[in-house]
């Protein structure tokens, strides 16, 4: 046992994520613009973001975020049950409600702990959680914690789900369907409203996460449950990260339940408060959102634009391009890197199949999705399918 160390195991598992091509660095951002990023000295236009609608470098969300910094400072200083529950804190809670058409929200400082939070707090060791095999790392994080009985169905799979339902859910105290919205690694839609009438007849909850169709579909911008019309009664989470460009997460749903979840979420009641600033960004980009659908539209007519220079059609601002191997989707995000465009290969563990995945944004010029579907054509996008 002489010249053994504890830690040992780490450099040999870190081979092991070397040798199989998983092995991961975070890049330096060293500048950021409504549609270039700055990399290793080099500018390249943007397809990696998940800032849809380019309010994470909008002056007036900065000029929100400040204002409530100089209002009341920097952190909330405790968690909200003790004496971190600001006013605007209130004020962001009431608007995602009104927004989402729903009765009351909560605010995290993630939607990671959202989805790490809620769940548990729903359902037990008694209960089973229907999820869909591509749901998000942290709905299937949340689940695991919640010591339920899960099944995963077949992606955006309703007839598989219904057989599973209709197998296992009588023998369960409280079920719950939990799926994407918008799937982040595909950017395909969850079939809402069979899962929603599923959801009836088995009497079980739903959970939707909306984190990649806020701002993106409906016609205020407030989801996919807003573009569908769903008015049954559900929950809904998602992230103030993404199109509403700042950080913190949410979860909206009836008075009821969400006085529960105060009292019941533990990622809600033991962390500090959501940061004033990212209160204040994410209140003034919701109203930005909400007044201006022209960011929308813009938005929609960059991703229709891509998709007519590909020949594929675009269900959301997200867009995979598959690759049998690692190597070739890396190959293929190094090319485009070379010609100053930023596109990132995403592959296993995050996703089963290598891949580019391209984040489409309202603030891209025409010539910028020009240039990135004429530069997909001329590398190997022949060979590859989508
Ligand atoms: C990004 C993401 C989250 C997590 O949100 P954060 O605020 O970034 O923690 C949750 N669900 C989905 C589907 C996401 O894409």
């Amino acid at each position: 046992m002489l010249n053994v160390s504890p830690y040992d195991w780490v450099n040999s598992h870190l081979d092991t994520i070397q040798r199989a091509g998983w092995y991961r660095q975070p890049r330096l951002v060293e500048d950021l613009s409504e549609n270039t990023i700055t990399i290793n000295g080099q500018t390249l236009i943007n397809f990696a973001s998940n800032n849809y609608l380019g309010l994470a470098t909008d002056t007036r969300v900065k000029q929100g975020a400040i204002r409530s910094i100089e209002r009341y400072g920097i952190g909330a200083t405790s968690s909200r049950l003790v004496v971190g529950n600001y006013e605007l804190h209130r004020q962001l809670e009431t608007k995602i409600a009104q927004w989402k058409g729903t009765e009351s929200s909560l605010v995290f400082s993630s939607g990671y702990m959202v989805n790490v939070g809620v769940i548990p707090a729903l359902v037990g060791n008694r209960d089973i959680v229907f999820s869909d095999r591509y749901n998000h790392a942290c709905l299937k994080s949340g689940t695991k914690l919640s010591g339920s009985f899960v099944l995963e169905y077949d992606h955006c799979n309703s007839l598989h789900l219904a057989q599973l339902l209709e197998n296992h859910r009588p023998h369960y105290r409280r079920s719950i369907i939990i799926t994407d919205s918008v799937f982040s690694m595909d950017g395909d839609i969850a079939p809402l409203r069979e899962i929603m009438a599923l959801a009836e007849a088995f009497n079980s909850m739903v959970l939707v996460d909306e984190a990649h169709a806020v701002g993106v579909f409906g016609a205020e911008g407030a989801g996919v449950v807003q573009a569908l019309g769903i008015r049954q009664p559900l929950i809904q989470m998602g992230t103030l990260s993404k199109a509403i460009g700042s950080l913190g997460g949410y979860v909206t749903a009836d008075r009821a339940l969400i006085a529960y979840l105060q009292n019941r979420t533990s990622t809600w009641i033991y962390s500090t408060g959501l940061s004033l600033g990212d209160t204040g960004a994410a209140l003034t980009a919701i109203d930005i959102i909400q007044q201006q659908p022209q960011l929308r539209e813009r938005l929609w007519h960059n991703c229709h634009l891509l998709g007519k220079i590909l020949g594929i059609t675009i269900t959301s601002p997200i867009v995979p391009i598959i690759y049998e191997n690692i190597d070739r989707a890396v190959s293929a995000s190094a090319k485009l890197q070379d010609q100053g465009l930023l596109v990132p290969a995403i592959r296993p563990p995050t996703v089963p199949t290598p891949r580019l995945r391209i984040s489409v944004m309202a603030t891209h010029t025409e010539t910028q999705i020009q240039k990135l579907g004429e530069s997909l054509l001329a590398i190997d996008h022949r060979s590859a399918h989508t």
